[in-house]
């Protein structure tokens, strides 16, 4: 279990997101007042350097909830690096970054369009509270004033999964992991509801949607978790944190899996080998996960999991939710 799943930072997390709830609420009033009509946001764009692939996201963003896109896109500028020395993004291997606070995207001379895309569905989905030090991103949620940080490794995951869906996977397979994390929430949550709660930078909405089918301590021990690993596969540099990652992951299949048959058991007309077999793709999937960044001691093709472990996992699932009644609140 990572080392920040404890009581009482959950309890201060829960008090922080009712805070949010509130001023979300109120600032999104403000920007709904501001949306205009399509043709406006298409001036926009054809003023704007890179107007093909802004256009290319905002076709894909329209269809759901373009509100928050148009306010940033707006006033969003770019600046790109010519020379490969810009510390930040090479030293942590990265081609472009959006800096919410600027409200403008950096790129690197080896940017490629899914990288812009990316960085593009970051504008479309974060809400900055310059005043309040708060900035909430997709599913990320930052609290400058009092050190919060929630939400990175889902929200990096499923932004790069819009990218995938819709435009194919680059040649790097950036977040891989986290990719195929927010890939599964999808089964979890209807997929046209889940990228409008994204789109509207609504992480307390997002956890009450997963609290239809487990507790809301375990799914914020779930999204710290992927914060967790995704850190660790970032900052790792030796054979010795694979244990640290395997541990971690089983924690996060664990919640993904219980979530998901908690859903599956609230359709009371399926058949019970139908539901299990529906388990068993949904736990294999998840085993996709590969070791997605460059690093001398993992070859790409290395499953984190063994597929006998995820099996052991997939028989806890059900075996335990056979034994109780449910009752997940
Ligand atoms: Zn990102």
């Amino acid at each position: 279990m990572c080392n920040n799943a404890n009581s009482q930072i959950i309890e201060q997390i829960k008090n922080d997101l009712k805070y949010y709830k509130e001023i979300h609420n109120n600032t999104y009033s403000e920007l709904k007042k501001e949306t205009t009509n399509e043709k406006n946001i298409q001036e926009i764009i054809s003023k704007k350097t890179y107007p093909e692939q802004i256009r290319k996201v905002n076709a894909n963003i329209s269809e759901i909830n373009n509100i928050i896109f148009y306010h940033n896109l707006k006033n969003l500028t770019f600046k790109t690096y010519r020379l490969q020395h810009f510390n930040y993004l090479t030293k942590n291997n990265i081609a472009a970054t959006y800096n919410p606070i600027e409200n403008k995207i950096y790129l690197t001379k080896n940017w490629i369009d899914t990288d812009l895309y990316h960085e593009l569905f970051h504008v479309g989905s974060t809400i900055t509270f310059k005043e309040l030090n708060i900035i909430a991103s997709g599913f990320q949620y930052k609290n400058k004033t009092n050190g919060y940080l929630i939400g990175t490794g889902i929200n990096e995951g499923y932004t790069q999964h819009l990218v995938n869906k819709n435009f194919g996977y680059d040649r790097r397979k950036s977040y891989l992991l986290e990719s195929i994390i927010a890939d599964k929430l999808e089964k979890i949550i209807d997929p046209e509801e889940l990228k409008k709660l994204y789109l509207t930078a609504d992480l307390h909405r997002l956890i009450e949607e997963l609290n239809n089918y487990n507790t809301i301590d375990n799914i914020i021990n779930f999204i710290l978790e992927v914060d967790y690993v995704q850190n660790l596969i970032k900052l790792s540099k030796s054979k010795d944190d694979i244990p640290a990652i395997q541990e971690s992951l089983l924690n996060i299949y664990y919640f993904l899996g219980t979530t998901y048959y908690n859903k599956l058991n609230s359709i009371p007309i399926m058949p019970t080998n139908i539901k299990n077999n529906e388990m068993k793709n949904f736990m294999n999937s998840l085993n996709k996960v590969t070791y997605p960044y460059s690093s001398e001691y993992i070859e790409t093709s290395l499953h984190f999991i063994k597929n006998d472990e995820i099996g052991e996992l997939l028989n806890q699932i059900i075996n335990q939710n056979k034994q109780k009644s449910i009752s997940i609140f």
